[in-house]
């Protein structure tokens, strides 16, 4: 095998709540590791999925066309412009094979989602990260510096997974009028759903009509489908095509798209159960704050405690409780929101943890 994947880190999933209950002799665990929501799969999914399931001796539709044409229509954009893909990671993934050839320069932020630096590597481009500023945010101003010749492919996550930050309305547009037409942005929106910020804007509807701009969307975290794979992106209909081009073919499985399609009618209970995980998304931010000094305000449906050297302690600490978090190496410790019930083992954990 190629001897420059030993230098690159595995992306690491959350702990499994199963296997951590075993250990601590727990009926179960808490996991608050993978930034799901809490609640099981929306009304008409698991009917979609049986009904899908009874055809799955037949490939897929490879060209998606049902579910592009209605993720199309609920974004009011043409079906030529959408993809979809395993996972919006894996849609992040075709966009550099896209873009980039060896040696070509994707930058990002960092610290940021962890998948951008395996997805840059193993595409044979050089990763530019780029340090977030002191509050855990996009430093905009040195990302458009990083920019050079070989750059071909920004990554922008707003909200940024894990620290919950997310780009201000100005903050974007000024640096999307810095980037050069032949640089790709990838506003990765994987959490859009979640953000109550007026001053954030909808990166679609503000810069969908840029040529060089692309905005991925997940079905994986409002929408509850993260066991299914579904991402979608929105670009321009020469960006979505190459994409098209270059995924695996039938990546979108018939099951996925079925359940897809299912989810899509449901805005209304995604809406209700988004508003119930930012109402304790903001009060588990209170009460951390009390313990945690620097907690950013999140966009997102988790928090991020910037608990430097402390983060595989506490997170340590927290498990031995049976609530599993993330925590990042000498950064930080990534918590996603839970039920009401799972927030309080939290921050009952994290008061015995500190
Ligand atoms: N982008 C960001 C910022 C994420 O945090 C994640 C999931 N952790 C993804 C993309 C990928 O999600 P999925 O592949 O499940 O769509």
């Amino acid at each position: 095998t190629r001897a420059d994947l030993d230098a690159l880190p595995s992306y690491v999933p959350g702990r499994s709540p199963a296997d951590l209950a075993r250990e601590l002799g727990l009926p179960q665990a808490i996991k608050l590791a993978s930034n799901e929501v809490p609640y099981g799969p929306l009304p008409g999914v698991v009917e979609a999925i049986a009904e899908a399931a009874a055809n799955s001796h037949r490939y897929p539709d490879m060209g998606v066309v049902e579910l592009r044409e209605a993720f199309a229509a609920s974004l009011g954009v043409d079906a030529e412009r959408v993809a979809t893909g395993c996972g919006s990671v894996a849609l992040a993934e075709h966009l550099v094979r896209a873009t980039c050839l060896p040696g070509d320069e994707v930058v990002y932020s960092w610290r940021s989602f962890e998948a951008y630096p395996i997805i840059a590597a193993t595409a044979g481009a050089t990763s530019v990260r780029v340090p977030n500023t002191g509050a855990h945010g996009h430093d905009l101003k040195a990302m458009s510096a990083a920019i050079t010749d070989r750059t071909r492919l920004i990554f922008v996550c707003s909200p940024n997974n894990p620290t919950g930050t997310a780009i201000s309305r100005a903050d974007l547009t000024r640096f999307l009028d810095s980037v050069p037409d032949d640089v790709l942005v990838v506003l990765d929106e994987a959490y859009r759903e979640f953000v109550t910020d007026p001053d954030v804007p909808d990166g679609l509807e503000a810069h969908g009509h840029r040529p060089n701009v692309a905005v991925l969307r997940t079905l994986s975290k409002a929408w509850g489908l993260a066991g299914l794979r579904v991402g979608y992106l929105v670009a321009q209909p020469v960006v979505a095509a190459a994409v098209r081009k270059v995924i695996t073919p039938f990546s979108t499985s018939a099951v996925a798209q079925a359940a897809a399609l299912a989810a899509l009618q449901q805005a209304d209970e995604v809406a209700r159960r988004c508003a119930l995980v930012i109402a304790e998304r903001d009060r588990v931010t209170t009460a951390i704050r009390a313990l945690v000094p620097d907690v950013p305000d999140s966009q997102a449906n988790f928090v991020w405690l910037p608990l430097g050297a402390g983060s595989a302690e506490f997170a340590a600490a927290c498990e031995k409780q049976g609530v599993i978090v993330r925590p990042f190496q000498g950064d930080g410790v990534r918590v996603t929101i839970g039920t009401p019930e799972e927030n309080d083992a939290f921050l009952t954990a994290a008061v015995s943890a500190l």
